[in-house]
């Protein structure tokens, strides 16, 4: 059987149709939001209802709380995405086939923005990121807070994992830890 190589470019991903479930039920696709010079790309899940509606990611409950902290820290040239672009229905996760289908735009991203860091945000996000260099994911837990150097696409980064900020919003102690590892991502950026 012959396989046919698809050709990916950010200019279709408005109209990316690859995953069905997805396009019959978003409004749009969220590409992503930022500077385009930045010190740190800052990779989510998917979108939620608000950034579905919106257009940008990081604009509902969590995304208040992660900008918010941002600011507070003082952390300004960031840019913000997802592994998804689309709203998964009913904000379920992520399917496998899903990510793997949408990982070729984030790819491109990578490739263009050119950030020091890349700070993923949960554990759906950090997997990826980390198979894509050929490493494995331990737990959330015993990933966040610690840098990974990492490969993709023969281009080196730091891979800096933290709790998605949505796990912070009922767990006092995950927001404390959260704080610190955004304080402590501000000093990697820095140096
Ligand atoms: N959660 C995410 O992972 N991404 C968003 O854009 C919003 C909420």
């Amino acid at each position: 059987m012959v396989k046919l190589k698809i050709m990916y470019s950010m200019d279709k991903l408005p109209s990316c149709n690859f995953c069905q479930d997805l396009t019959k039920n978003r409004t749009q696709v969220v590409i992503g939001d930022g500077e385009l010079n930045p010190d740190i790309v800052f990779i989510g899940e998917a979108p939620g209802a608000q950034e579905d509606i919106q257009g940008k990611p990081f604009v509902g409950r969590s995304g208040t709380i992660l900008r918010n902290t941002l600011a507070e820290l003082n952390i300004n040239n960031y840019y913000i995405t997802n592994l998804v672009k689309c709203r998964p229905p009913g904000n379920r996760d992520p399917t496998e086939s899903e990510s793997k289908n949408c990982f070729p735009y984030l790819k491109l991203q990578l490739k263009k923005l050119n950030p020091k860091i890349i700070c993923t945000l949960g554990r759906h996000s950090t997997s990826k990121v980390l198979a894509a260099s050929g490493k494995e994911m331990k737990t959330i837990t015993d990933q966040r807070g610690s840098e990974v150097d990492i490969i993709i696409d023969g281009k080196k980064y730091i891979l800096f994992p933290m709790y998605h900020p949505a796990a912070t919003i009922y767990n006092q102690k995950l927001k404390k830890t959260f704080i610190s590892d955004l304080k402590k991502l501000s000093n990697i950026a820095s140096i």
